[in-house]
């Protein structure tokens, strides 16, 4: 079997969130789809280690927020890689509330679905949770961000809690197919990364390509980790520098 045919399923990106006895909680989601058009259906699949899976079942509602492509990375860092027992996610968040009362989050979304949960399937790690879709606006009309292109910008793959996560070792070696670059360029970008390395984010794996430099942070192409600011923060989990190990 080759796994490596399950990064061809395309999925977007999807802040679902809910509140539960006055608590707001809620994750990062790729797998989201509609199962039927009347009424309006759709399913998530949630897995049990979530903190905000068994609030979604016990408050039998969630809202869906479709995250736009150029999302605030910040908020892939909470929502993404943070529990939601350890800190408060909506804190600086924009939400607003429609009929089932579940917090929409507005942040860098283009749309949102509000959902009443209808019936739940134990699936083993995940619960897959199904829910009518009692109300849904636009927010902008930007693009919607994709899986594909959050792994090609971030080269990060579904963290482990995801239903769509694949362990490295069933990957294999075989590398990603991508377009060749030209002699010599490739030539350059060998001896670049010989020189600098590549670090990864031991929190959420983002990788720093000094080659690459980090635009979003400032930092051009070329800057070599160890010429990072001190202050230098991970631009998706926000950890700082020192957790950040050299890739070997
Ligand atoms: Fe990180």
């Amino acid at each position: 079997m080759n796994y490596r045919a399950f990064h061809k399923l395309s999925y977007g990106l999807y802040i679902i969130a809910t509140e539960h006895e006055g608590e707001k909680v809620g994750y990062i989601g790729n797998t989201a789809f509609q199962v039927t058009s009347e009424p309006s259906k759709i399913a998530i699949s949630s897995n049990k280690d979530n903190y905000s899976t068994q609030k979604i079942i016990d408050s039998k509602k969630f809202s869906l927020s479709v995250l736009k492509k150029e999302v605030e990375t910040s908020l892939i860092g909470k929502f993404g890689f943070m529990s939601s027992s350890d800190i408060d996610k909506f804190d600086g968040v924009m939400t607003k509330r429609s009929v089932t009362g579940a917090p929409i989050v507005i942040n860098s979304c283009v749309a949102w679905l509000d959902c009443k949960v209808l019936d739940t399937v134990d699936v083993g790690t995940h619960i897959l949770i199904i829910a009518e879709v009692v109300d849904s606006d636009i927010i902008s009309n930007e693009e919607p961000l994709t899986y594909d292109y959050y792994h090609k910008k971030y080269k990060m793959f579904a963290p482990k809690n995801a239903p769509t996560y694949i362990d490295k070792d069933k990957l294999g070696d075989e590398p990603e197919p991508e377009p060749e670059p030209p002699k010599e360029e490739k030539k350059e970008k060998a001896k670049t990364i010989d020189e600098n390395g590549v670090f990864t984010c031991s929190i959420c794996g983002f990788r720093y390509d000094p080659e690459e430099g980090d635009p979003s942070a400032g930092i051009p192409p070329g800057t070599p980790f160890e010429d990072l600011p001190d202050d230098y923060k991970c631009p998706i989990c926000n950890a700082s520098k020192e957790y950040f190990k050299k890739d070997l």
